[in-house]
C-alpha cells in the first residue's frame, strides 16, 4: 500500500493554523440527543491532539440526507453541546462550511478551539464533488485532516475533492482504520479465514468474488448461505434464498477452486417453521433434511464446532455478516457461539481478527465479545468496498 501521511508529519506547533478535520458526524439522533456516541468519540483523539498543538480544529462532515436543503433538522448545530460534553473544550458553530459567513465565525476563535462547520450537503456540490465547493472549503484552512473512514467510499468535495487543494494528512482513527485493513487483507499472516454472513448474496456478490481470490477458507453463513446450498442441490425449503442468483453460486464455487480457497457452507442447519421467537417448530437438522415447509434460520452446532476448528488454524479472520437471524432467538447462538471462539484466539495471541459493518457490530455486541476482537469498523458501505477490493477515493486522495 502507498503511503500517506498522518499527523506525525504535521508541525508539532499549530498555534493559530486552521486544521479541516473531515469527520463522521452522522450520528443516530432521539430528538434533540444523540442517541449513540460512537463516532463522536471515535474522532475525539484527532481533534484532541490537533487543539493541543495549539490549532483552530474545523470539522467538516454531512448529516443525514438534506440533498442540497438548509434544514434545521440536519444542521450540525444539534452537535456542538454533546461534543462539548464529550471533549471539555470549547466548541463552537460556524454557519457555513464555506464562503464568507464561515470565514466570519473562524475569525473569533481562539487556538485550540473547535468549530463545527454546518452541513457539507446544504451544498448540493458536495456530492456532486464540485470543485468549487471544494475550493470554498479548502479556502478556509491550512491543513486537511480526514478522519472519517466511513464517508472514505464516496467521493464528495470535502472527501476527495479538497483533499487535492491542501496538504492532506490521516487522523487517528483513519489511520487506525487503514492499518487493521491492511493487516487483515492487504498483507496478512496466513492462513486467512473470512466469514461472510448476513441476509442476500445479492448485496455481497462483489465481496465473495473478491475474497476467494485473497483467502483460504471462506466460511458462507447466513441467508446468503441457503442459495450456496441450492445451487449444491440442496432442498432449502421456504428459506429466503435467491435462487436467481445459483449460476453466480456455481461460479463463485469454480473461482474458489481455481484459487485454493475452500469454501465452508453448514452441514447443519437450525430451522423453523415460522420466523418468531422461540418457536416451537425449532429443530436442528442435517442440511439434506429440511422440509418443505421449513426456513433455514441458523448454522448448526455441529458445524460451529467444525468452523471453530477451522479458525484455530488460522492466523488472521475478517468478518462481516452474522452467521443467523441473530436478532431472534434462538438464532443466534451460531453467531454467539463463533465470535466467542474468534474472540478467545485473539485474546491468546493467535489470530488477528477485523470485523466491521453494522450488523456485525451489533452482533459482535450481543456476542459481549466486540472488545476482545483485534479491530472492529463501525463503518458499512466503506467496510464492504473494501472487502471487494476496491480503492476508496477519500483514502487514495490522501496517498498523493
Ligand atoms: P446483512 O445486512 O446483509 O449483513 O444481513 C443481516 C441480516 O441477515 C440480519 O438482520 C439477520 O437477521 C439476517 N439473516 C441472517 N441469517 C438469516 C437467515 N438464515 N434467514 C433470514 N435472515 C437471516
Amino acid at each position: 500500500m502507498s503511503k500517506f501521511k498522518t499527523l506525525d508529519d504535521l508541525p508539532a506547533d499549530l498555534t493559530g493554523k486552521r486544521v479541516l478535520v473531515r469527520v463522521d458526524l452522522n450520528v443516530p439522533m432521539d430528538g434533540a440527543s444523540v442517541a449513540d456516541d460512537t463516532r463522536l468519540r471515535a474522532m475525539l483523539p484527532t481533534v484532541l491532539e490537533l487543539a493541543d498543538k495549539g490549532a483552530l480544529v474545523l470539522l467538516l462532515s454531512h448529516f443525514g440526507r438534506p440533498k442540497g436543503q438548509s434544514r434545521p433538522d440536519m444542521s450540525t448545530a444539534q452537535l456542538v453541546r454533546p461534543l462539548t460534553l464529550l471533549s471539555g473544550r470549547s466548541v463552537r458553530f460556524i454557519e457555513d462550511c464555506q464562503g464568507p459567513e464561515a470565514e466570519r465565525g473562524i475569525m473569533t476563535m481562539l487556538p485550540g478551539n473547535i468549530g463545527i462547520l454546518e452541513n457539507t450537503r446544504f451544498h448540493l456540490g458536495e456530492e456532486l464533488n464540485d470543485p468549487d465547493l471544494a475550493k470554498g472549503m479548502a479556502a478556509l484552512g491550512d491543513y486537511y485532516v480526514n478522519d472519517a473512514f466511513s464517508s472514505a467510499h464516496r467521493a464528495h468535495a470535502s472527501t476527495e475533492g479538497i483533499a487535492h487543494l491542501l496538504p492532506s494528512f490521516a487522523g487517528r482513527a483513519m489511520e487506525a482504520e487503514l492499518a487493521a485493513l491492511e493487516t487483515a487483507l492487504g498483507n496478512p499472516e496466513r492462513p486467512v479465514a473470512a466469514v461472510v454472513g448476513g441476509a442476500k448474496v445479492s448485496s455481497k456478490l462483489a465481496v465473495l468474488g473478491h475474497l476467494v481470490s485473497k483467502v483460504d477458507h471462506l466460511i458462507i453463513g447466513g441467508g446468503m448461505a441457503n442459495t450456496f446450498l441450492a445451487a449444491r442441490g440442496v432442498n432449502v425449503g421456504k428459506s429466503l434464498a435467491e435462487h436467481h442468483l445459483v449460476g453466480e453460486a456455481d461460479a463463485i464455487f469454480d473461482r474458489a477452486e481455481a484459487a485454493g480457497c475452500i469454501i465452508h457452507l453448514p452441514y447443519d442447519v437450525v430451522v423453523a417453521k415460522e420466523f418468531v421467537p422461540n418457536p416451537p417448530s425449532v429443530r436442528t437438522c442435517n442440511v439434506h433434511e429440511v422440509a418443505p415447509d421449513e426456513m433455514i434460520l441458523d448454522v448448526g452446532p455441529a458445524a460451529v464446532e467444525a468452523l471453530g476448528d477451522a479458525i484455530k488454524n488460522c492466523r488472521t479472520l475478517v468478518w462481516n455478516g452474522p452467521l443467523g437471524a441473530f436478532e431472534t432467538p434462538p438464532f443466534d447462538a451460531a453467531t454467539v457461539a463463533l465470535a466467542k471462539i474468534a474472540a478467545a484466539l485473539t485474546q491468546d495471541g493467535s489470530l488477528v481478527s477485523v470485523a466491521g459493518g453494522g450488523d456485525t457490530v451489533a452482533a459482535l455486541n450481543h456476542a459481549g465479545v466486540a472488545a476482545d476482537f483485534s479491530f472492529v469498523s463501525t463503518a458499512g458501505g466503506a467496510f464492504l468496498e473494501w472487502m471487494e477490493g476496491r480503492t476508496l477515493p477519500g483514502v487514495a486522495a490522501l496517498m498523493n
